[in-house]
């Protein structure tokens, strides 16, 4: 498959031209250095065949053991929902929903997702009905599984109940954590532009738009569309005349937005950080863990390089993605012209991070899950699991809500050669 076409930067607005690349080369922006396109030869079996791969292991993921919790002679042992169904059981349907979302509905739906739209693609029998649709939820659920994330949440609670029990790995961890690769090689081997290329279209926007013409990208199927072109809705509002989305210039009110995110992250941090995640009951002794004292926990047991890890990812990581939000959200308002691309590099940071924060939910619901023996060992979910859950889900959304293209709007618009301007080709 090869590619000649003008995009618009996602990033910076710049439109340029990507010329055919050769196999598994890469075409950045000119202008900002985003990932524009990448050419990904036999996208469609190679994915498909990891698709299936994946759903095989996902149904073994679910369906066995996943931990064994052994203590003076009791076995719990949990599958993976467990801990999403003992966190709804203590009064913590929120944190439930989201970790039931993000471990296993998120991976789950995507591995579905791709396996519909592929599968007949790959018998020949065309799109599916309903495609665009199914493709986009596929792209928005992509930065929503965190089964990596997940993983280390496993290796934290493994480390803190160490001391007290034994834990057993059971079938289902195994393919849990081979479906991690799996589904990031899928994801890696799928081309998007091959699936796109297939929706079939009129010539007229198929045409190169004229010097100076309006175009706009699309968000969704990531066409250039010359504004004349464009679908009008009944709202009034331009649609993309290839999968059929909303077309916007800029994310709809993005500074507003970004901002009301950022300050209601900023109001639960503080009780994220003040209000005991969890409990734990050992021999009749009740004593409260807040995300700090999980860190100390873990820096006086020797465990080092998890305590750096829980410290950066819990309480590091979102107060940074903060700063910089509030950063980048100044500096747009200011119409600051300093250092566009380097700013541009600061927000795929902030996106690139924040899903890691999830860390400490995970270990609290696998502990969850883990220890419930009553007064001999039990451990409760507390309020500052709910408001820590909120800081990561609601600062996720505020970097998604932040529209990079601001940066560089402040900047003088160059005279328009940039039709033939030329993207980087790296390998
Ligand atoms: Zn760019
Ligand atoms: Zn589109």
């Amino acid at each position: 498959m090869s590619r000649d076409a003008l995009t618009l930067c996602e990033e910076c607005d710049l439109l340029q031209r990507i010329p055919p690349l050769p196999e598994s080369a890469a075409a950045h922006c000119a202008r900002c250095g985003h990932l524009l396109h990448r050419h990904r030869p036999n996208s469609i079996d190679r994915t498909l065949a990891l698709t299936l791969a994946g759903l095989v292991l996902f149904i073994i993921a679910n369906s066995f053991p996943f931990l064994s919790f052994e203590m003076q002679g009791q076995t719990t042992q949990t599958t993976l929902i467990s801990g999403v169904r003992d966190l709804a059981a203590q009064g913590k349907g929120e944190v439930a929903a989201v970790v039931l979302f993000t471990s296993i509905l998120a991976p789950g739906l995507q591995l579905l997702l791709l396996a519909v739209v592929l599968f007949p693609l790959r018998l020949g029998a065309g799109l599916p009905p309903g495609f665009p649709t199914l493709f986009r939820w596929f792209k928005t659920l992509v930065p929503w599984g965190m089964m990596d994330v997940f993983m280390i949440g496993i290796l934290v609670s493994v480390v803190k109940l160490a001391d007290m029990a034994t834990i057993v790995p059971g079938t289902a961890l195994f393919a849990f954590v081979a479906l991690i690769f799996v589904l990031a090689a899928a994801q890696a081997a799928l081309d998007p532009d091959v699936v796109w290329e297939r929706v079939p279209m009129p010539a007229n926007l198929r045409r190169m738009p004229a010097a100076g013409e309006a175009v706009i990208g699309c968000d969704v199927c990531e066409l250039t569309v010359p504004e004349r072109e464009a679908l009008l809705d009944r709202r009034g509002r331009l649609r993309c005349p290839r999968c059929t989305d909303v077309l916007h210039h800029r994310k709809p009110q993005s500074l507003q937005r970004t901002w009301a995110l950022v300050l209601a992250a900023a109001v639960f941090y503080i009780p994220a950080n003040l209000y005991p995640v969890m409990s734990v009951t050992s021999l009749g002794r009740t004593q409260s863990d807040t995300i700090f004292s999980g860190v100390v926990f873990l820096l006086t047991h020797g465990m080092w390089p998890l305590a750096a890890i829980v410290f950066v990812a819990s309480i590091f990581v979102p107060l940074l993605k903060l700063l910089i939000l509030i950063f980048l959200l100044l500096s747009v308002q200011l119409r600051s012209r300093w250092r566009p691309r380097d700013r541009t590099r600061l927000y795929r940071v902030t996106e690139a991070i924040g899903r890691w924060s999830m860390v400490d939910v995970y270990v609290v619901t696998i502990l969850v899950a883990l220890v419930h023996l009553g007064n001999l060992a039990s451990i409760e979910a507390r309020a500052g699991a709910v408001f820590f859950c909120a800081v990561v889900i609601i600062t996720m959304l505020a970097a998604m809500s932040f529209d990079p293209r601001m940066i560089w709007d402040a900047l003088p618009t160059e005279p328009q050669p940039e039709h033939d301007g030329h993207p980087r080709a790296a390998h």
